[in-house]
């Protein structure tokens, strides 16, 4: 089979995480999070998180060389052999670069960049009401995705907070950070021919659909 080695592009708030979740299941592939790798640095109060925490707080972007590195290394891990998918790397054009040339090293590429697409007005709505459970990173929402017990995680019982980023004032710095450096990769990708759109106002199962869609013809495209 070959590999699949896609990105999970969008605003923050357009529902990557829970598409990741379900391609994750879907195709056995591991998981890649760039901000979760970020904060359980800073979580652990690791050199690493004490540098990036004040830029994550602003809503800024965490400088290239601390990124870049970080994300390098996890994707010559043995899981990632076959595929991975990526979510929130690359974030500008130095960072697409960088990881073009890491997995030509490697004598692989990008097999889809997948664009979930998603409003301004929408992503502020979406994430005003977004709770993670301090343990582990499972996402909720309290009007889409409410957990079981207001305020209690159902995997693993822990408190549900929101984070810090999440906050509005945060919320529109990512978007416009979003807008000036992460949306000038789609014409990039374009120009690769492996940039696909999805409509991320659908439903969660509707957009599932359509990725999976998606990722059934380029299969059959490679196997022509
Ligand atoms: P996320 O959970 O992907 O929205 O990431 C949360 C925060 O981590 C971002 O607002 C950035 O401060 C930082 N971050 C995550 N991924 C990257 C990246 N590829 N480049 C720079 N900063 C990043």
């Amino acid at each position: 089979m070959a590999e699949l080695n896609l990105l999970l592009f969008g605003p923050p708030g357009a529902g990557k995480g829970t598409q990741a979740d379900r391609l994750q299941a879907d195709f056995s592939l591991p998981f890649i999070s760039t901000g979760d790798m970020l904060r359980a640095n800073v979580k652990d109060g690791t050199e690493l998180g004490q540098q990036a925490k004040q830029y994550m707080d602003a809503g800024d972007l965490v400088p290239d060389e601390l990124i870049v590195a970080m994300a390098a290394e996890r994707l010559r891990e043995q899981d990632a052999r076959d595929g991975f998918i990526l979510d929130g790397f690359p974030r500008n054009l130095e960072q697409a670069k960088a990881l073009d040339e890491q997995l030509s090293e490697l004598r692989r590429h990008v097999t889809a960049a997948l664009l979930i697409d998603v409003s301004d007005d929408e992503v502020v709505r979406r994430i005003s009401g977004r709770r993670v459970c301090v343990k582990a990173g499972h996402n909720y929402h309290v009007e889409f995705d409410p957990p079981k017990r207001e305020g209690v995680c159902d995997q693993d019982g822990s408190r549900l907070v929101q984070r810090d980023d999440d906050k509005d004032e945060v919320v529109r710095k990512r978007l416009e950070v979003y807008h000036e450096q992460t949306e000038p990769l789609v014409e990039y990708y374009d120009e690769q021919g492996v940039m696909r759109r999805i409509d991320g106002t659908r439903s969660p199962a509707d957009v599932h659909d359509h990725i999976r869609a998606v990722i059934a013809t380029l299969r059959l495209e490679e196997d022509v």
